[in-house]
Order: C-alpha cells, then structure tokens, then sequence
C-alpha cells in the first residue's frame, strides 16, 4: 500500500518553505504601508456563500468541492476565493458601521477549486488577496492596483503587464448586456456549450471562454467602452488618469471581464509576459464590485473592491525571470558533543546559546568526531563547540571558528561573551534587528 497526494495538490516542502515564508513577509510588510489588517475566515462556508443566484463562473457551476456530512442538512464548500468569505464577515460582523470608511483588509491561505490540473493550475492553490470595503472612489481603485503593482515590482518581477477594463455601473452592464445577446443571437449554435448557458444567464462572460475566443464570431464583438453612460465614463476615465500620474503602466483591454460575476466598474488582471508562464499567466486579478456587499445584506450601494494573487504561479514567475527568494539560513552554533558522559553539560551549553538568540544544532544521533565535524560542516555554523569530558571537567569551552579555521579553550562562563564578539558582523545585525 502506498500512500500519495491527490492530483493536483501540492507539498510545500520544508526547503520551499523559505522562499513563501519571504513572499508572505513582503506582502505583510506592504499591507503594513498602506494600512491593511488581517482577516482570517473558515477554509468552509455555506455554499450559498459562494453560490449566488445567476453565478455563470465555471468556478461556481463546476469547480467548487461541496459536501454533506452524513445526517446532516447543512451543504458546505471549501472556498474557491477569498473575496466571498470576506464580505460575508464584514456584514456578519457589521464591520460596515465602522466610522473610518474604507475597511481594509487582507487574507492569504489556500483554496479549493476542481479543475485539469497543469502548470500554474492547481486544485488546491494558495491565495493572498486583499479587500478594500465600505467607499467607491476612483482613488481607492489605484491605491489599489498601486499596492499590486507596488509588491509585484519590490519582489522584482520586470516582465509585467497590468490589463484595465471598466464593466460600468448596472445600467451601463445592462445596454451593453442587450447589445451582446443581439450580437450573438444569429451566433448561438457555434458557441461551446459552456457559452450556450452564458449566453442566458451572462453574457458578458462569453469573452472570457478560452474554447471560443478564437472564432470568427469574436472579431467583431461590441466594446464595453460603448454602452458607458456618462458617469461610469467619467469614473473610468479618473482611473486611467490617477494610473497615469502615479505612472503605472496599463493597457486597457476591451475583452477583460474578470472571472467572476460579481464585477462592476474597474476590473485588472497583472499578467507575467515571460514564456514560460503558458497559459497560465495571469498572477493577480481583481476589480470593484457594487453589489457582493448588499448580497450579503450590508448597507444598499455599498461597494468594495479587492485583487487576489496566486501564489504559486507568483513563485513560478519569479522563478521564470531567475528571482530567488529566501534560502534556509546558516546556523550560528554546531555544538559537538565528544564523550557520552558529556552530553548534559553540551546540551546546557546549547540551550544557552539558544536563549541568547544563536541558531545552533547539537549532534543527537551519537557520531564519531568525524560524523559530527561533517554535520557541523553542512550546517554551515560559523562556530562548533567541541565538548567532551575534559572540558566538562574543567568547566570550559573548546571553540572552533570553522570560517577562520581558528581554536581556542576558553572558560565556560566567557561562551557568551565569546560568541558575541566574534560572530560575523552580519550575524551581529540579524540579532539586533531582531531584539529591536
Ligand atoms: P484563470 O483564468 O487562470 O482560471 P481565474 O479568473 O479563475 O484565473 P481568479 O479567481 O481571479 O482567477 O483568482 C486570482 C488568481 O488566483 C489568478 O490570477 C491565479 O493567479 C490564481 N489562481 C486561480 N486559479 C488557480 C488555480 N487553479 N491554481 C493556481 N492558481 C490559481
Ligand atoms: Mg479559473
């Protein structure tokens, strides 16, 4: 019997773990700047969470993993997205009452969607995306593209295209609604199946099928940018132009309407130009969306908008453009311990060092001198401590500098003081960093 891990899941292993835990620590630290909290919601909701009337997304008509549990009523999804869960919480939690409008906030964590697994696309992936509730205003549309923009330029991708579109308020979404459906009315027949059920439920999103995008019935599709009224013409427009002063690249794609149908006014999508992404190159996408807040029963015209990165294909994309991201670090310490009889006293010496900050490693499986010089070795500590009965005896440390190839026996109580003194400068700043 051999146990594997279902398709399209993935281990993050522990050597992974650095380069995420770097990511997570950039994404937190821009959240920090532009005064984003937190938020933490259930990896299950309600279905109907993300079920909603009229929903036409692939993800929500077949991708999502719902279940009941034996005898019991209650139907559950594991959350595709995060932005759902999210404004669910800020009604529940009547966050819309707070006085300093907009709530922001962020999450991170994975999502569950049941699709062909290849590169780039997963069945469980991870998330981080961020929620700017409770205003609309073309300046929060760019501070938030801004922070995207911002995090995907400090992690120091170059191959960069950000993508804008407005779908337009819900007049505007309705003529141009209308203007679709005549458009394709004498198409139908051609269209895949999936596009047939668009067609009735939103046809906006026959745009988006990547089955019919290259059929002649495409060429000609009627442009969003023609049914805006006024004012949704106007909001778009004050977008661009703040994008423009803060310059920050764009190129406007008439075809953009997001996955998702909860979408109104300004939609974005971050592609990585670079080949290796396939299709899979979308990094991040998000827009506004008027209606999600008064779905889940907060105050009527309140609006929202939000992005989500993925983070996985983040990581492919700056592995494509050769950007690494965090390593395992060196140990300070590799305490070897050279008779038995001196283990306890090596194993004080180590916790010791341990509570004054210094990464260190002791040898548990009882080698040989040589075994543990090796270990030492691997570990990469710029100090070994070598630690048998004579210096358990006579109370001191045997020290070894392995970067200088340096020794000295010095007395137990001066380990410390010795270790501070001669660690590497740059040690010396991790650790003050750290104690400020
Ligand atoms: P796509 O067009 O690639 O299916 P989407 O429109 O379904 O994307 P969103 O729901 O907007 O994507 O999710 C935001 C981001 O999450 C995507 O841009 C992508 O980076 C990432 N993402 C979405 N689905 C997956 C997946 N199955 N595996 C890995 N990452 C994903
Ligand atoms: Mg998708």
């Amino acid at each position: 019997m051999s146990y594997q891990i279902p398709r399209g899941c993935q281990d993050i292993l522990p050597e992974q773990s650095f380069a995420w835990q770097s990511l997570e620590r950039t994404l937190r630290e821009f959240c920090y700047l532009y005064n984003y909290d937190e938020i933490r919601t259930p990896i299950f909701e309600h279905t109907n969470v993300f079920k909603r009337e009229n929903d036409s997304s692939d993800m929500v008509n077949k991708e999502m993993y719902t279940f009941k549990l034996e005898n019991s009523k209650t139907s559950l999804t594991i959350r595709p997205e995060g932005t759902a869960g999210v404004v669910r919480s800020f009604v529940e939690n009547k966050m819309y009452a707070n006085p300093d409008l907009p709530v922001k906030l962020y999450y991170m964590g994975p999502m569950a969607r049941h699709e062909r697994p290849q590169k780039g696309r997963l069945r469980i992936f991870n998330q981080f995306g961020v929620e700017c509730l409770g205003n609309k205003s073309p300046y929060t549309d760019v501070e938030t593209i801004a922070l995207a923009f911002s995090i995907l330029k400090a992690l120091g991708l170059q191959d960069l295209k950000v993508c804008l579109n407005t779908l337009g308020d819900d007049d505007s979404r309705a003529n141009y609604r209308q203007a679709l459906k005549d458009y394709f009315a004498p198409y139908k027949e051609e269209l895949c199946s999936d596009c047939k059920r668009r067609y009735e439920q939103n046809p906006l999103r026959i745009l988006d099928c990547k089955v019919d995008k290259d059929k002649e019935c495409m060429k000609h599709v009627p442009k969003m940018k023609d049914y805006l009224n006024e004012e949704s013409k106007s909001y778009f427009d004050t977008v661009c132009a703040l994008l423009d002063e803060l310059e920050i690249p764009y190129e406007i794609d008439d075809q953009l309407v997001r996955g998702l149908d909860y979408y109104t006014h300004t939609v974005f999508e971050i592609v990585s130009l670079n080949k290796e992404m396939g299709a899979q190159s979308t990094v991040l996408a998000g827009g506004r969306y008027d209606g999600l807040i008064p779905y889940f029963g907060g105050p009527e015209a309140m609006s929202g908008i939000g992005w989500a990165l993925g983070m996985e294909r983040l990581l492919i994309a700056l592995e494509a453009e050769g950007i690494e991201l965090g390593q395992k670090p060196d140990l300070d310490v590799f305490v070897m311990c050279l008779d038995e009889e001196a283990r306890t006293y090596a194993f004080k010496a180590l916790t010791e060092l341990r509570a004054y900050g210094y990464r260190c490693e002791m040898d548990m499986l009882g080698r040989g001198f040589k075994g543990q010089f090796k270990a030492a070795d691997r570990s990469h500590a710029q100090f070994a401590l070598l630690l048998g009965n004579k210096e358990a005896l006579d109370q001191t440390i045997t020290i070894k500098n392995l970067k200088e190839k340096t020794q000295e026996t010095i007395a137990r109580e001066a380990l410390i003081g010795y270790v501070d003194a001669h660690m590497e400068e740059e040690h010396e700043l991790h650790h003050q960093e750290e104690e400020e």
